[in-house]
């Protein structure tokens, strides 16, 4: 059969469900109260007990959002003076996830995932790109070859990691070089839905090593949707918009059939590379 370029993108969402990332109802009451205990905290004579009592009232509404305990300790979060300075670099994001699984188990399969990316890396096969809005990453790839093909990340992605850090926004890499590694397997393109949720199911592995309580990304929501409020900057919003996708890849908790129910509400099907048709290259 002769070869043809075909391409696997991550999707944000679906094409028609525009507002899947503001479905979860507690988030703008969250964000309030957030801005409440923080200029509450700061003031002079707010005694001990008051911030006890109103750190333990956010974390109870922050369990409402996320449906688990969080026990009353420090969060869990990445303070603004440890986040970088510049956009990322790929390999500053391949450096920065590499430092972070150094001090980590991760899994097989993860791993596969994160060697693959620094081969592609270094052998220029992945880079930024203007994809559309819906689109994070995409790996194209020749079918029924097994020659490398090459990945596109979405341009925002280094201005992301200013947002969040480095290693959540490493999350599309671990995704793509899912898809490169399978690829490389001869197990890539015979049904979509298989090959995305291998491809979610590392990127939950992924988040579980850089956020295992949910925090990060939860503080980070609330802290992005008081950002975009105040100041109606695209960036925000589609930061907010990402990390409105880690958390409902976080939410499965590894779980199959919740895998499978992602995969599906983002749109994709079994024939999708056939819908899509090829790409020129
Ligand atoms: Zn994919």
């Amino acid at each position: 059969m002769k070869s043809r370029l075909l391409w696997t993108a991550l999707l944000l969402c679906g094409l028609s469900s525009r507002s899947w990332g503001f479905s979860v109802p507690n988030l703008a009451y969250l964000s309030d109260a957030l801005t409440r205990f923080q200029t509450m905290a700061t003031q002079i004579g707010v005694s001990d007990a008051q911030i006890h009592l109103g750190a333990y009232n956010l974390s109870q509404l922050m369990t409402t959002v996320h449906g688990k305990a969080i026990a009353i300790r420090n969060w869990d979060i990445v303070h603004s003076s440890e986040l970088p300075e510049t956009p990322a670099t790929v390999e500053r994001l391949q450096e920065s996830a590499e430092k972070k699984a150094s001090r980590m188990k991760v899994p097989p399969p993860t791993r596969r995932a994160m060697i693959r990316a620094s081969l592609m890396n270094r052998a220029g096969l992945m880079g930024f790109a203007d994809l559309p809005k819906h689109v994070l990453g995409l790996y194209q790839y020749w079918k029924k070859n097994l020659r490398l093909g090459f990945i596109k990340l979405h341009k925002d992605l280094p201005f992301f990691a200013l947002l969040v850090g480095d290693d959540l926004a490493y999350d599309p890499v671990i995704h793509e070089n899912t898809h490169a590694e399978n690829h490389q397997e001869g197990d890539l393109g015979e049904e979509s839905i298989k090959d995305e949720m291998k491809a979610f199911h590392n990127e939950q592995q992924w988040l579980k090593i850089v956020d295992p309580y949910g925090e990060r990304v939860c503080f980070l929501r609330a802290k992005l949707m008081n950002l975009s409020q105040r100041y109606h900057f695209p960036i925000f919003n589609r930061t907010l918009t990402f990390l409105e996708h880690l958390a409902e890849i976080q939410a499965t908790g590894g779980d199959e059939e919740k895998l499978r129910q992602v995969v599906l509400s983002r749109g994709y099907r079994n024939d999708d590379h056939e819908r899509r048709g090829p790409m020129s290259s």
